[in-house]
């Protein structure tokens, strides 16, 4: 089973598609932590994306389909995967669509995470992440328990730099200009569905399973 989150950055889609994996036994590919390690490791890919990131510009296309394909033929995708942060722009959904269908398979859902912009804002500017293992707080709607330190593997937390205000307001029009037009092709396919991605965790996170177990789309 291939399931695509969709929804701006906040929408909690990191949070949910780890989950999500988890519970299903699927592979989380995250485009935006595959670029923050390869930035952290200080890899070739990472010295040419980080620029990118740090305006909260998109990756050019050719960069991060080529980095999804490769993900795509690791053993742990063979069963299915929940992708997060990815496709961002039609080129890359109809990307996308061509390597499953090498693999003889398809997106079997996409799930828009609905919520709105100021609650966005209200989330991402208290988001704090974990330098080590990548784990997602946020200050004040789901703390650790020891401040600034990763209750899964005792890292530092820190503020991502393009959670600050200023980046954060680009990243949300970059997402309404070119993320919109892939919520457009996946309910022109057919698979679009769409969650209330408001509310506690836990909640959202079974409106998604119920929808992801639910058979056809
Ligand atoms: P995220 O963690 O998903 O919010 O992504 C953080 C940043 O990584 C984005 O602001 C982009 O600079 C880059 N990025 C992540 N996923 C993609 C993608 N599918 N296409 C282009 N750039 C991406």
């Amino acid at each position: 089973m291939y399931v695509v989150l969709l929804g701006p950055p906040g929408s909690g889609k990191g949070t949910q598609a780890e989950r999500l994996a988890a519970a299903f036994g699927l592979a989380h590919i995250s485009t935006g932590d595959l670029f923050r390690e390869n930035i952290r490791l200080g890899t070739e890919l990472g010295k040419r994306v980080q620029e990118y990131l740090s305006r909260g510009e998109l990756v050019p296309d050719d960069v991060t389909i080529a980095m999804v394909a490769e993900q795509l033929r690791l053993p742990v995708a063979r069963e299915g995967a929940v992708f997060d942060g990815f496709p961002r722009t039609v080129e890359q959904a109809q990307a996308l669509d061509r390597e499953l269908a090498r693999l003889g398979k398809s997106v079997d859902k996409a799930v828009e995470l609905v919520v709105p912009d100021d609650e966005v804002v209200r989330r991402l500017s208290g988001r704090r992440i974990c330098r080590v293992c990548q784990a997602a707080y946020h200050v004040e709607f789901n703390p650790p328990s020891c401040p600034g330190r990763c209750d899964k593997c005792g890292g530092e937390l820190y503020q991502r730099e393009d959670d600050r205000p200023e980046v954060l307001r680009r990243r949300l029009e970059v997402y309404h200009r070119q993320t919109t037009p892939v919520i457009e092709y996946y309910r022109q396919a057919g698979v679009l569905r769409r969650v209330d991605g408001t509310g506690p965790i836990e909640e959202v996170g079974k409106r998604l399973a119920d929808l992801v177990r639910q058979d056809p789309p």
